[in-house]
């Protein structure tokens, strides 16, 4: 059983095992340290990480990449469509998503999966690399990666995901918020942190396709993230782009073929873009030369492209990231000279102009080592390990010293109700802020439970939507979730109607969650105190209790931890004294909750599906093995028996006869249509066969090598 940290990157997946002895970064079947983040499909079997983008170039209209970005997001949003527009796979809207599809030939058939289901694919296989490094059988249990930026609708996709690969995930967590528990748990544990002052860190992650400003600061108890601002569509692949155009430029001007205007040749442009862009990182490097081999056609491209050119291509891109982190530090209150540090993550980072750049906008040292940036985190593992770390931190088969996590809100949330009947009003109504309240600021801590009361004596519906359109990728729904809240038969149309009291939370995985919802129903004295076992375990301190607070207005802005009822026993929310007192028993009330999280059945239609291709998998995977036996056996038989083979001397002309016949038939079949796919049970049967001829001349061979050793241990012995 093993704890893992997955960053799931755009590019690249890097995995994270928490042992005793602090993190480890896991190596794949090829020994690297990143997965690329692919899923490609062949024939009747499905390839993962390196086994995908080894067949990617030949395959690319059934490899599917770039997906965490995909990842529960509605069909329109037009940054959705910008992004699919770039992959050479096939996409179109899934029906029953309403997100993306990803359409592959698998099976010799035309195949449709949600994005969700693809991406499940490769959590199944991050976690299959970490039971190998582990000889493991299982994953306990996982830590997985996500851009703060992500909406409550992706956030519980990737949960889907999730729950079709099987993993039990103990929290998605914001990559900047990894890095900062990487940076941070150590140095705590150190004493770093101990001299009563808060650290301010600006956290800058600027990946394949994304960039994140975050700033954190850290106590010797604590990180508490401040702020958080993203461009969600600057990364190295926009760099790799815009050399990719250039390129394609200089080539139509020498041959007038556009590489555009294929997909195979944008690949191979993109990968050549990449490649010089990583050439002319290191310090001291002025040029580099670009060739592609067939580019279009037949004709190669052969150019060079200097450090100068490539940084005027990028310089529209690199002057993007002021935005973010001029951003981040006025949402934090922090101006630069109060930073402790500035420290740099993400594998585009590596880019000098990047580096230079930021070092201008936040005035550090331009002659210091990285332009006086701090690189003292591994760039491209920091999300992996945080996200191990907190997975040891949430596990209970580890001890781990208290270091307290408190996010930041990234989109403000309202709650929206309808407005309560006219009849029931008794000039409280007024008090209904305009049906609606805020319970989630903007950079707010999280996870934090809040709580407001409604009056209503009859069912009702509340709804949780973002409050700010301009925060969230365009086209991203407003709507969180619907909550139909329905009132016992008792209480509907009394008078006065009954407080209701919401307790609506912002969970560890950044999801709205109506927590409860409860019926404050007047009792004459006060009850015995398992009243109400139920409503109880919902609210935990109080059976019954005073109904506080004006109708509609959200409290509980109390550290997590408190809850609802401990926030407003604080003196900060005093109830104001009356001779008598009423007393309330809290009757918990069902609620009827619509989220953007897949239906039951939809899930276990997508598990089942899973299920039966990892089989399929497997069949295939044995069969081939099989199947190399047997050709094996063939080739290494016809030698033994060979004149000079070792079984030679222990066969009689008769027997290499028919063995011989044996081998070359089937080696016949091997090759033929039938031959070439068939079943496991079929080639071991064959293999069988030749093995009950070969059996009697290998025996020999044995015995003889026996006898020998016997009767020289005989002599040694006399
Ligand atoms: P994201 O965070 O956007 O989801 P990711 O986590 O997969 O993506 P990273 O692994 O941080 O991304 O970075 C990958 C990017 O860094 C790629 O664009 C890659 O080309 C670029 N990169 C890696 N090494 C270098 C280098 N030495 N010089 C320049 N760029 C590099
Ligand atoms: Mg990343």
């Amino acid at each position: 059983m093993s704890s893992v940290g997955i960053d799931l990157g755009n590019d690249s997946c890097v995995i994270g095992l928490a042992g005793r002895g602090g993190i480890d970064i896991i190596l794949n079947e090829s020994s690297n340290r990143r997965t690329p983040s692919m899923v490609s499909f062949q024939g009747k079997q499905r390839f993962m990480g390196e086994a995908a983008l080894s067949i990617s170039r030949s395959n690319f209209k059934n490899t599917a990449r770039d997906l965490k970005r995909m990842v529960g997001r509605r069909w329109e949003e037009p940054e959705l469509q910008a992004d699919l527009a770039r992959v050479p796979f096939s996409t179109e809207k899934h029906p029953e998503t309403g997100g993306v599809g990803v359409r592959v030939t698998y099976n010799e058939e035309s195949v449709l999966f949600s994005v969700e289901q693809v991406v499940a694919m490769m959590l199944n296989k991050a976690a299959d690399i970490a039971k190998a490094a582990n000889s493991d059988l299982s994953v306990a249990e996982a830590v997985i990666s996500i851009p703060g930026w992500y909406t409550d609708a992706m956030r519980h996709a990737m949960l889907n995901a999730v729950q079709i690969a099987g993993l039990n995930c103990l929290r998605l967590m914001h990559e900047s918020t990894a890095t900062a528990l990487a940076y941070g748990i150590y140095r705590s544990a150190k004493g770093e942190f101990s001299d009563g002052n808060a650290r301010k860190v600006l956290f800058l992650d600027l990946g394949h396709s994304s960039f994140c400003a975050s700033v954190v600061t850290f106590t010797q108890a604590a990180l508490s993230v401040k702020s958080t601002c993203y461009d969600r569509n600057l990364g190295g692949r926009d760099m790799d782009w815009a050399i990719a155009q250039h390129l394609a430029d200089d080539f139509k001007a020498k041959t007038k073929m556009d590489p555009r205007d294929s997909h195979k040749s944008m690949i191979k442009l993109l990968d050549a873009a990449e490649r010089a862009k990583k050439t002319l990182s290191p310090i001291g490097v002025a040029d580099t030369i670009v060739n592609i081999e067939c580019l279009v056609e037949e004709r190669d491209y052969n150019g060079r492209l200097t450090l100068e050119a490539f940084e005027k291509l990028i310089a529209p891109l690199v002057a993007r990231l002021d935005a973010p982190v001029l951003q981040a530090l006025k949402e934090a209150g922090v101006t630069v000279d109060q930073l402790d540090a500035i420290e740099i993550v993400g594998g585009a980072t590596r880019v000098p102009l990047v580096k230079r750049h930021l070092a201008g906008l936040l005035r550090t040292d331009p002659a210091a080592i990285n332009y006086g940036l701090s690189c003292t985190m591994n760039a491209d593992e920091a999300v992996a390990r945080g996200c191990a770390l907190q997975c040891a931190i949430l596990s209970s088969r580890f001890r781990v010293k208290d270091f307290a996590i408190v996010e930041a809100v990234p989109y403000p949330v309202r709650m929206v109700w309808d407005p309560a009947p006219s009849d029931d009003s008794d000039g409280e109504e007024a008090e209904e802020s305009g049906n609606s309240t805020m319970v989630f600021h903007r950079n707010g801590d999280s996870p934090r439970t809040r709580r407001f009361t409604l009056k209503r004596n009859q069912p009702f519906t509340l709804k949780a939507v973002y409050d700010d359109p301009s925060l969230l990728p365009p086209g991203a729904p407003l709507e969180i979730a619907t909550y139909r809240i329905d009132i016992p038969q008792q209480f509907k149309g009394v008078s006065p109607p009954c407080s209701v009291r919401i307790n609506v939370r912002h969970d560890l995985n950044g999801i709205i969650q109506l927590q409860s919802a409860q019926l404050m129903e007047e009792v004459a004295e006060a009850p015995p105190a398992a009243a109400d076992a139920s409503a109880a375990a919902a609210a935990p301190p109080a059976a019954a209790m005073e109904v506080e607070g004006k109708e509609g207005e959200a409290k509980g802005e109390g550290k997590e931890g408190e809850t609802a009822e401990a926030a407003a026993a604080a003196p900060a929310s005093p109830v104001p004294a009356e001779p008598a007192k009423k007393k309330f028993k809290p009757v918990t009330l069902a609620v009827d909750a619509a989220t953007a999280a897949w239906k039951i059945n939809q899930v276990n239609a997508a598990v089942e599906a899973e299920a039966s291709m990892a089989n399929q998998d497997r069949v295939v995977k044995e069969t081939s093995n099989k199947r190399n036996e047997l050709e094996a056996y063939i080739y290494s038989m016809r030698d033994r028996i060979g004149s000079g083979g070792d079984l030679a001397p222990f066969t009689a002309p008769a027997e290499a006869a028919s063995m011989s016949t044996a081998l070359e038939q089937a080696e016949e079949w091997l090759y033929s249509d039938e031959g070439f796919d068939s079943t496991k049970s079929v080639y071991a049967g064959k293999l069988k066969d030749l093995q009950a001829l070969g059996g009697p001349l290998e025996a020999r061979l044995y015995e003889s090598q026996n006898r020998d050793a016997a009767t020289a241990e005989l002599r040694l012995a006399a």
